[in-house]
Protein backbone atom coordinates (compact mmCIF):
# COMPACT_ATOMS: atom_id res chain seq x y z
CA UNK A 1 0.00 0.00 0.00
CA UNK A 2 1.80 3.40 -1.16
CA UNK A 3 -0.85 5.91 -0.23
CA UNK A 4 -3.70 5.48 2.77
CA UNK A 5 -6.19 7.90 1.30
CA UNK A 6 -5.75 5.82 -2.16
CA UNK A 7 -6.30 2.57 -0.58
CA UNK A 8 -9.37 3.89 1.45
CA UNK A 9 -10.73 5.34 -1.78
CA UNK A 10 -10.15 1.92 -3.88
CA UNK A 11 -12.19 -0.14 -1.29
CA UNK A 12 -14.41 2.72 -0.11
CA UNK A 13 -13.85 2.90 3.67
CA UNK A 14 -15.07 5.38 5.84
CA UNK A 15 -13.32 5.67 8.84
CA UNK A 16 -9.78 5.45 9.97
CA UNK A 17 -8.23 5.86 14.17
CA UNK A 18 -5.49 5.90 15.07
CA UNK A 19 -5.07 5.90 18.80
CA UNK A 20 -1.73 6.23 21.09
CA UNK A 21 -0.63 6.48 24.83
CA UNK A 22 3.32 6.96 25.39
CA UNK A 23 3.14 6.37 29.03
CA UNK A 24 1.43 2.83 28.49
CA UNK A 25 3.62 2.31 25.42
CA UNK A 26 0.15 1.75 23.49
CA UNK A 27 -0.47 1.73 19.56
CA UNK A 28 -3.93 0.81 18.25
CA UNK A 29 -5.50 1.20 14.61
CA UNK A 30 -8.89 1.03 14.22
CA UNK A 31 -10.16 0.79 11.04
CA UNK A 32 -14.15 1.29 9.76
CA UNK A 33 -15.11 0.15 6.51
CA UNK A 34 -18.65 0.27 5.58
CA UNK A 35 -21.93 0.58 8.51
CA UNK A 36 -24.47 -0.11 5.75
CA UNK A 37 -25.92 -2.48 7.43
CA UNK A 38 -25.08 -1.97 11.12
CA UNK A 39 -22.28 -1.01 13.56
CA UNK A 40 -18.88 -1.95 11.89
CA UNK A 41 -18.06 -5.07 14.12
CA UNK A 42 -14.53 -7.36 14.27
CA UNK A 43 -12.01 -8.50 16.31
CA UNK A 44 -8.95 -7.35 18.25
CA UNK A 45 -5.53 -8.20 16.57
CA UNK A 46 -2.51 -7.97 18.60
CA UNK A 47 0.30 -8.45 16.75
CA UNK A 48 4.02 -7.10 16.38
CA UNK A 49 5.77 -8.53 13.49
CA UNK A 50 4.45 -5.92 10.78
CA UNK A 51 7.54 -4.81 8.79
CA UNK A 52 6.28 -1.41 8.90
CA UNK A 53 3.37 0.73 10.29
CA UNK A 54 2.09 0.67 7.03
CA UNK A 55 2.01 -3.03 6.97
CA UNK A 56 0.00 -2.70 10.20
CA UNK A 57 -2.49 -0.23 8.49
CA UNK A 58 -3.17 -2.18 5.71
CA UNK A 59 -3.71 -5.45 7.86
CA UNK A 60 -6.67 -3.43 10.12
CA UNK A 61 -8.17 -1.96 6.46
CA UNK A 62 -8.13 -5.69 4.67
CA UNK A 63 -9.67 -7.48 8.00
CA UNK A 64 -11.93 -4.78 8.44
CA UNK A 65 -13.56 -5.11 4.94
CA UNK A 66 -13.54 -8.64 5.16
CA UNK A 67 -15.68 -8.54 7.89
CA UNK A 68 -18.27 -6.19 5.98
CA UNK A 69 -18.55 -9.53 3.73
CA UNK A 70 -18.79 -11.62 6.14
CA UNK A 71 -22.02 -10.01 8.17
CA UNK A 72 -23.65 -8.79 4.83
CA UNK A 73 -23.17 -12.64 3.24
CA UNK A 74 -24.51 -13.65 6.71
CA UNK A 75 -27.78 -11.78 6.62
CA UNK A 76 -26.53 -10.33 10.04
CA UNK A 77 -26.81 -6.33 10.55
CA UNK A 78 -24.23 -5.74 10.98
CA UNK A 79 -20.47 -3.53 9.08
CA UNK A 80 -17.19 -4.28 8.84
CA UNK A 81 -14.21 -3.12 11.37
CA UNK A 82 -10.97 -4.22 13.11
CA UNK A 83 -8.99 -3.08 15.27
CA UNK A 84 -5.01 -4.25 15.62
CA UNK A 85 -2.96 -3.30 19.03
CA UNK A 86 0.80 -2.86 17.40
CA UNK A 87 2.45 -4.87 20.61
CA UNK A 88 4.24 -8.11 21.48
CA UNK A 89 0.65 -10.63 22.20
CA UNK A 90 2.46 -12.11 25.57
CA UNK A 91 3.17 -8.75 26.71
CA UNK A 92 1.80 -9.34 30.75
CA UNK A 93 0.94 -5.99 31.41
CA UNK A 94 -2.75 -6.37 29.70
CA UNK A 95 -5.38 -4.67 31.77
CA UNK A 96 -4.37 -0.74 31.06
CA UNK A 97 -3.50 -2.06 27.34
CA UNK A 98 -7.18 -3.20 26.83
CA UNK A 99 -8.62 -0.84 29.05
CA UNK A 100 -7.10 2.05 27.07
CA UNK A 101 -8.30 0.27 23.97
CA UNK A 102 -11.95 0.12 25.49
CA UNK A 103 -11.68 4.12 26.45
CA UNK A 104 -11.15 4.36 22.75
CA UNK A 105 -13.89 2.35 21.06
CA UNK A 106 -15.87 3.82 23.94
CA UNK A 107 -15.47 7.23 21.95
CA UNK A 108 -16.25 6.45 18.88
CA UNK A 109 -20.08 6.02 20.79
CA UNK A 110 -20.83 2.35 19.21
CA UNK A 111 -19.89 2.64 15.64
CA UNK A 112 -17.17 0.11 16.10
CA UNK A 113 -18.02 -2.80 17.86
CA UNK A 114 -14.61 -4.92 18.75
CA UNK A 115 -14.19 -8.71 19.86
CA UNK A 116 -11.75 -11.47 20.37
CA UNK A 117 -8.96 -12.38 17.35
CA UNK A 118 -5.31 -13.57 16.74
CA UNK A 119 -3.38 -12.19 19.82
CA UNK A 120 -5.98 -11.68 22.21
CA UNK A 121 -7.92 -13.13 25.12
CA UNK A 122 -11.37 -13.32 26.52
CA UNK A 123 -9.91 -12.07 29.59
CA UNK A 124 -8.50 -8.85 27.65
CA UNK A 125 -12.18 -8.51 26.51
CA UNK A 126 -13.14 -8.27 30.21
CA UNK A 127 -10.45 -5.51 30.38
CA UNK A 128 -12.03 -3.72 27.53
CA UNK A 129 -15.89 -4.14 29.36
CA UNK A 130 -14.62 -2.37 32.17
CA UNK A 131 -14.26 0.69 29.98
CA UNK A 132 -17.39 0.41 27.04
CA UNK A 133 -19.82 -1.73 26.22
CA UNK A 134 -19.20 -2.22 22.60
CA UNK A 135 -17.36 -5.73 22.87
CA UNK A 136 -18.89 -9.34 21.88
CA UNK A 137 -17.24 -12.83 22.69
CA UNK A 138 -17.97 -12.54 26.13
CA UNK A 139 -18.01 -15.14 28.77
CA UNK A 140 -21.42 -16.04 29.82
CA UNK A 141 -21.18 -14.79 33.26
CA UNK A 142 -20.77 -11.21 31.50
CA UNK A 143 -23.54 -11.70 29.34
CA UNK A 144 -21.58 -12.75 26.48
CA UNK A 145 -22.42 -16.25 24.15
CA UNK A 146 -19.59 -17.59 25.50
CA UNK A 147 -17.63 -20.62 23.42
CA UNK A 148 -18.70 -20.08 20.01
CA UNK A 149 -16.48 -23.06 18.65
CA UNK A 150 -19.25 -25.51 18.86
CA UNK A 151 -21.35 -23.07 16.54
CA UNK A 152 -18.72 -22.22 14.18
CA UNK A 153 -18.68 -26.37 13.88
CA UNK A 154 -22.12 -26.38 13.22
CA UNK A 155 -22.13 -23.79 10.83
CA UNK A 156 -19.58 -25.69 8.66
CA UNK A 157 -21.69 -28.79 9.26
CA UNK A 158 -24.70 -26.98 7.37
CA UNK A 159 -22.86 -25.47 4.68
CA UNK A 160 -20.90 -29.36 4.17
CA UNK A 161 -24.80 -30.37 3.99
CA UNK A 162 -26.03 -27.67 1.21
CA UNK A 163 -22.52 -28.74 -0.85
CA UNK A 164 -23.67 -31.99 -0.51
CA UNK A 165 -27.12 -31.49 -1.80
CA UNK A 166 -25.16 -29.78 -4.70
CA UNK A 167 -22.84 -32.51 -5.56
CA UNK A 168 -24.42 -35.86 -4.84
CA UNK A 169 -28.40 -34.81 -4.66
CA UNK A 170 -28.99 -35.40 -0.91
CA UNK A 171 -28.10 -33.26 2.22
CA UNK A 172 -26.96 -36.24 4.01
CA UNK A 173 -23.61 -37.00 5.55
CA UNK A 174 -24.36 -40.55 6.12
CA UNK A 175 -21.31 -42.30 4.76
CA UNK A 176 -19.23 -39.84 3.48
CA UNK A 177 -16.01 -39.77 3.99
CA UNK A 178 -14.58 -36.53 5.29
CA UNK A 179 -11.04 -35.56 6.07
CA UNK A 180 -10.29 -33.39 8.56
CA UNK A 181 -7.19 -31.26 8.48
CA UNK A 182 -6.79 -29.82 12.22
CA UNK A 183 -8.40 -30.88 15.41
CA UNK A 184 -8.62 -27.77 17.50
CA UNK A 185 -11.54 -25.73 19.05
CA UNK A 186 -13.38 -25.95 16.06
CA UNK A 187 -11.65 -29.26 14.04
CA UNK A 188 -12.46 -31.45 16.85
CA UNK A 189 -15.94 -30.23 17.19
CA UNK A 190 -16.73 -30.48 13.65
CA UNK A 191 -15.31 -34.42 13.98
CA UNK A 192 -17.92 -35.16 16.67
CA UNK A 193 -20.59 -33.61 14.62
CA UNK A 194 -19.97 -35.71 11.74
CA UNK A 195 -19.85 -38.77 13.65
CA UNK A 196 -23.56 -37.94 14.87
CA UNK A 197 -24.16 -37.69 11.28
CA UNK A 198 -22.35 -41.29 9.91
CA UNK A 199 -19.87 -39.99 8.22
CA UNK A 200 -16.73 -41.75 7.43
CA UNK A 201 -13.54 -39.42 8.98
CA UNK A 202 -9.62 -39.30 8.08
CA UNK A 203 -8.15 -36.68 10.05
CA UNK A 204 -4.63 -34.92 10.33
CA UNK A 205 -2.93 -32.62 13.27
CA UNK A 206 0.54 -31.55 13.90
CA UNK A 207 -0.08 -32.10 17.52
CA UNK A 208 0.25 -35.97 18.12
CA UNK A 209 -1.98 -35.64 21.05
CA UNK A 210 -5.06 -33.97 19.34
CA UNK A 211 -4.75 -36.83 16.88
CA UNK A 212 -4.68 -39.54 20.10
CA UNK A 213 -7.45 -37.66 21.96
CA UNK A 214 -9.61 -37.60 18.80
CA UNK A 215 -8.43 -41.71 17.53
CA UNK A 216 -8.55 -43.27 20.29
CA UNK A 217 -12.26 -42.34 21.48
CA UNK A 218 -13.90 -43.98 18.28
CA UNK A 219 -12.73 -45.53 15.16
CA UNK A 220 -11.41 -42.64 12.89
CA UNK A 221 -7.95 -43.21 10.64
CA UNK A 222 -5.21 -40.40 10.99
CA UNK A 223 -3.14 -39.96 8.49
CA UNK A 224 0.37 -37.80 8.75
CA UNK A 225 -0.24 -34.48 8.40
CA UNK A 226 1.36 -33.83 5.12
CA UNK A 227 -0.51 -36.59 3.86
CA UNK A 228 -3.86 -35.23 4.68
CA UNK A 229 -4.40 -33.59 0.80
CA UNK A 230 -4.06 -36.96 -0.68
CA UNK A 231 -6.62 -38.42 1.26
CA UNK A 232 -9.33 -40.06 -1.03
CA UNK A 233 -12.58 -38.23 0.28
CA UNK A 234 -15.74 -36.64 -0.45
CA UNK A 235 -15.45 -33.74 1.11
CA UNK A 236 -12.10 -32.28 2.63
CA UNK A 237 -12.25 -30.24 5.55
CA UNK A 238 -9.29 -27.59 6.18
CA UNK A 239 -10.04 -26.64 10.22
CA UNK A 240 -6.24 -25.66 10.64
CA UNK A 241 -4.25 -23.07 8.47
CA UNK A 242 -4.93 -20.19 5.71
CA UNK A 243 -3.23 -20.87 1.83
CA UNK A 244 -4.41 -24.74 2.09
CA UNK A 245 -5.26 -24.31 -1.31
CA UNK A 246 -2.48 -23.28 -3.48
CA UNK A 247 -0.34 -24.20 -6.36
CA UNK A 248 1.50 -27.19 -4.72
CA UNK A 249 -1.80 -28.85 -2.99
CA UNK A 250 -4.54 -28.07 -5.45
CA UNK A 251 -3.07 -31.02 -8.20
CA UNK A 252 -3.20 -33.78 -5.48
CA UNK A 253 -6.80 -33.21 -3.48
CA UNK A 254 -9.12 -36.47 -4.44
CA UNK A 255 -11.97 -34.88 -3.39
CA UNK A 256 -15.32 -33.33 -4.69
CA UNK A 257 -15.86 -30.49 -1.74
CA UNK A 258 -13.83 -28.70 -0.31
CA UNK A 259 -15.86 -27.04 3.06
CA UNK A 260 -14.15 -26.27 6.18
CA UNK A 261 -13.70 -23.66 8.97
CA UNK A 262 -10.15 -22.41 8.21
CA UNK A 263 -10.23 -18.51 7.10
CA UNK A 264 -8.52 -17.67 4.23
CA UNK A 265 -8.20 -21.13 2.36
CA UNK A 266 -7.34 -19.80 -0.97
CA UNK A 267 -3.90 -19.06 -1.53
CA UNK A 268 -4.50 -16.77 -4.70
CA UNK A 269 -7.72 -16.11 -6.19
CA UNK A 270 -6.81 -17.98 -9.51
CA UNK A 271 -6.47 -21.19 -7.03
CA UNK A 272 -10.12 -20.15 -6.84
CA UNK A 273 -10.70 -20.48 -10.55
CA UNK A 274 -8.89 -23.63 -10.75
CA UNK A 275 -11.19 -25.47 -8.34
CA UNK A 276 -13.91 -24.27 -10.77
CA UNK A 277 -11.97 -25.65 -13.95
CA UNK A 278 -11.27 -28.79 -12.09
CA UNK A 279 -15.00 -29.66 -11.10
CA UNK A 280 -14.57 -29.28 -7.22
CA UNK A 281 -17.20 -27.79 -5.08
CA UNK A 282 -15.42 -25.08 -2.96
CA UNK A 283 -17.70 -23.72 -0.33
CA UNK A 284 -16.38 -20.40 0.60
CA UNK A 285 -14.45 -19.61 3.76
CA UNK A 286 -16.16 -17.13 5.49
CA UNK A 287 -19.68 -18.06 4.68
CA UNK A 288 -18.81 -21.38 5.83
CA UNK A 289 -17.24 -20.26 9.37
CA UNK A 290 -19.39 -17.61 10.12
CA UNK A 291 -21.31 -19.99 12.70
CA UNK A 292 -19.42 -18.37 15.58
CA UNK A 293 -19.80 -14.57 15.19
CA UNK A 294 -23.31 -15.03 13.91
CA UNK A 295 -24.12 -16.75 17.25
CA UNK A 296 -22.10 -14.34 19.37
CA UNK A 297 -23.16 -11.21 17.84
CA UNK A 298 -26.93 -12.10 17.83
CA UNK A 299 -27.11 -11.03 21.83
CA UNK A 300 -26.81 -7.27 20.45
CA UNK A 301 -30.56 -7.91 18.87
CA UNK A 302 -33.62 -7.70 21.04
CA UNK A 303 -33.63 -9.28 24.38
CA UNK A 304 -29.73 -9.82 24.79
CA UNK A 305 -28.47 -13.69 24.73
CA UNK A 306 -31.01 -15.83 22.93
CA UNK A 307 -30.10 -19.67 22.62
CA UNK A 308 -32.75 -20.68 20.14
CA UNK A 309 -32.50 -17.78 17.78
CA UNK A 310 -28.74 -17.92 17.47
CA UNK A 311 -29.16 -21.83 16.93
CA UNK A 312 -31.55 -20.86 14.20
CA UNK A 313 -29.48 -18.15 12.51
CA UNK A 314 -26.18 -20.29 12.47
CA UNK A 315 -28.54 -22.78 10.66
CA UNK A 316 -29.40 -20.73 8.27
CA UNK A 317 -25.92 -21.41 6.71
CA UNK A 318 -27.48 -24.01 4.53
CA UNK A 319 -29.27 -21.14 2.83
CA UNK A 320 -26.59 -18.97 2.33
CA UNK A 321 -24.44 -21.29 0.23
CA UNK A 322 -27.15 -22.41 -2.03
CA UNK A 323 -27.73 -18.71 -2.94
CA UNK A 324 -23.51 -18.35 -3.16
CA UNK A 325 -24.45 -21.76 -5.57
CA UNK A 326 -27.82 -19.96 -7.10
CA UNK A 327 -25.11 -16.71 -7.73
CA UNK A 328 -23.10 -18.61 -9.26
CA UNK A 329 -24.60 -20.77 -11.71
CA UNK A 330 -26.44 -17.32 -12.68
CA UNK A 331 -23.56 -15.13 -13.32
CA UNK A 332 -21.46 -17.98 -14.41
CA UNK A 333 -18.91 -17.26 -11.53
CA UNK A 334 -16.87 -19.61 -9.57
CA UNK A 335 -18.13 -19.60 -6.01
CA UNK A 336 -15.45 -17.38 -4.30
CA UNK A 337 -16.85 -14.46 -6.51
CA UNK A 338 -20.50 -15.72 -5.88
CA UNK A 339 -19.89 -14.95 -1.94
CA UNK A 340 -18.57 -11.31 -2.59
CA UNK A 341 -21.50 -10.75 -5.34
CA UNK A 342 -24.21 -11.81 -2.82
CA UNK A 343 -22.39 -9.77 0.41
CA UNK A 344 -22.18 -6.53 -2.50
CA UNK A 345 -25.83 -7.08 -3.23
CA UNK A 346 -27.19 -7.22 -0.02
CA UNK A 347 -25.46 -3.98 1.26
CA UNK A 348 -26.60 -2.36 -2.55
CA UNK A 349 -30.03 -3.62 -1.65
CA UNK A 350 -30.23 -2.51 2.21
CA UNK A 351 -28.91 0.76 1.18
CA UNK A 352 -31.79 1.29 -1.13
CA UNK A 353 -33.99 0.49 1.95
CA UNK A 354 -32.38 2.70 4.36
CA UNK A 355 -32.69 5.82 2.04
CA UNK A 356 -36.91 6.14 3.20
CA UNK A 357 -36.30 8.38 5.90
CA UNK A 358 -38.29 7.11 8.81
CA UNK A 359 -38.60 10.82 10.92
CA UNK A 360 -40.47 13.11 7.90
CA UNK A 361 -40.46 15.98 9.72
CA UNK A 362 -39.02 19.15 7.52
CA UNK A 363 -35.71 19.87 8.81
CA UNK A 364 -35.69 23.44 8.98
P1 LIG B 1 -7.08 -23.88 16.98
O1 LIG B 1 -5.80 -23.14 17.11
O2 LIG B 1 -7.81 -24.29 18.21
O3 LIG B 1 -6.83 -25.21 16.11
C1 LIG B 1 -6.00 -25.28 15.00
C2 LIG B 1 -5.47 -26.69 14.92
O4 LIG B 1 -4.76 -26.86 13.71
C3 LIG B 1 -4.50 -27.03 16.06
O5 LIG B 1 -4.87 -28.25 16.66
C4 LIG B 1 -3.15 -27.14 15.34
O6 LIG B 1 -2.27 -28.08 15.96
C5 LIG B 1 -3.58 -27.62 13.97
N1 LIG B 1 -2.64 -27.39 12.89
C6 LIG B 1 -1.80 -26.34 12.69
N2 LIG B 1 -1.08 -26.53 11.59
C7 LIG B 1 -1.47 -27.71 11.05
C8 LIG B 1 -1.10 -28.44 9.89
N3 LIG B 1 -0.17 -28.01 9.04
N4 LIG B 1 -1.72 -29.63 9.65
C9 LIG B 1 -2.65 -30.11 10.50
N5 LIG B 1 -3.04 -29.45 11.62
C10 LIG B 1 -2.45 -28.28 11.88
O7 LIG B 1 -8.01 -22.98 16.04
P2 LIG B 1 -9.58 -23.04 15.86
O8 LIG B 1 -10.21 -22.04 16.75
O9 LIG B 1 -10.04 -24.46 15.89
O10 LIG B 1 -9.72 -22.47 14.38
C11 LIG B 1 -9.37 -23.24 13.25
C12 LIG B 1 -9.47 -22.38 12.00
O11 LIG B 1 -10.80 -21.86 11.88
C13 LIG B 1 -8.56 -21.16 11.98
O12 LIG B 1 -8.16 -20.90 10.66
C14 LIG B 1 -9.48 -20.04 12.46
O13 LIG B 1 -9.06 -18.78 11.99
C15 LIG B 1 -10.79 -20.45 11.83
N6 LIG B 1 -11.97 -19.94 12.51
C16 LIG B 1 -12.22 -20.28 13.80
C17 LIG B 1 -13.36 -19.80 14.45
C18 LIG B 1 -13.69 -20.18 15.86
O14 LIG B 1 -14.87 -20.08 16.26
N7 LIG B 1 -12.72 -20.64 16.67
C19 LIG B 1 -14.24 -18.96 13.75
C20 LIG B 1 -13.97 -18.63 12.42
C21 LIG B 1 -12.83 -19.13 11.81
Amino acid sequence: MESIFEYMQTYDFENLFFCQDKALDFKAIIAIHDTTLGPATGGCRMWQDYSSEMDAVEDALRLARGMTYKYAAAGVNLGGGKAVIIGDPKRTDREPVFRALGKFINRLGGKYITGEDVGTTLQDMEYIRMETAHVVTLPTYLGGAGDIAPMTGLGTIRAMQACCERVFGSDSLDGKTVAVQGLGAVGHNIVAQLQEHGARLVVADIDPQKVKAVTAESEIDAVAPEAIYDVACDVFCPCALGKVINDDTLGRLKCKIICGCANNQLAQERNGDQLEKLGLVYAPDYIVNAGGTIYDTDRLGVGGVSHERGREKVYRIFDNMQRVFEIADRDGIPTYLAADRMAEERIRQIAEVKKYADDLSPAF
